[in-house]
């Protein structure tokens, strides 16, 4: 993931918009740390009223803001023989565990093209995607994961990202190095299919 899990959720603004505000969740407040931050009202500057994590309103001019989870872009590539191909992250958060290539999706681009980019930038290949595995996500995290099975004809290479890339048959993938509970979730979704 070319920009890391860190990020703070994607802000959308709707100037105008009239929502109820909720009670704030100490649970959900930490997914937000962005708008724990903010103090003032990004149009006119006053003191907004927040809505934490997902939305900031401000009462002197009518600004909205709310933020929606970032939806992330995978593709889980395989040889002609069937061979299900991953990397070791090269950075935090999961660096040095299991994965398949993906990353957020850029604006300008479909959630398969960000999976085929993201595939090529970090393991070097062009993958053709075959079908939708899986979305994943949940209430207590950032993103959303839409993953596809997509297949190869090319030899990945390594890239900073992806310091170490394997070819794994189904039954010797490293289930105890995974990166992500999505990671898991979504490779036995793909052999659950079979
Ligand atoms: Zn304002």
């Amino acid at each position: 993931m070319r920009a890391g899990v860190r990020d703070t959720g994607q802000a959308t603004a709707r100037a105008g918009v009239d929502r109820p505000i909720r009670v704030a969740s100490a649970l959900v407040a930490s997914l937000n740390p962005a708008l724990d931050e903010t103090q003032h009202c990004p149009r006119c500057g006053a003191t907004p009223a927040k809505d934490p994590p997902r939305s900031l309103r401000c009462d002197a001019c009518g600004f909205v803001l709310f933020f929606n989870p970032k939806p992330v872009a995978a593709a889980i590539p395989r040889t002609a023989s069937g061979e299900i191909i991953l990397l070791r992250r090269g950075f935090d958060p999961g660096q040095g565990l299991w994965t398949f290539p993906g990353g957020f999706l850029d604006l300008g681009e479909s959630v398969e093209e960000a999976a085929r980019r993201e595939t090529r930038e970090e393991i070097c290949i062009d993958v053709e995607i075959t079908r939708l595995v899986g979305v994943y996500s949940k209430a207590t995290e950032r993103v959303m994961l839409v993953v596809y099975e997509a297949t190869t004809t090319q030899e990945p290479e390594t890239t900073d990202e992806a310091p170490t890339v394997q070819a794994f048959i189904p039954a010797d993938l490293p289930w105890g190095e995974m990166a992500f509970w999505s990671t898991t979730a979504a490779l036995k979704d793909l052999l659950d299919h079979r």
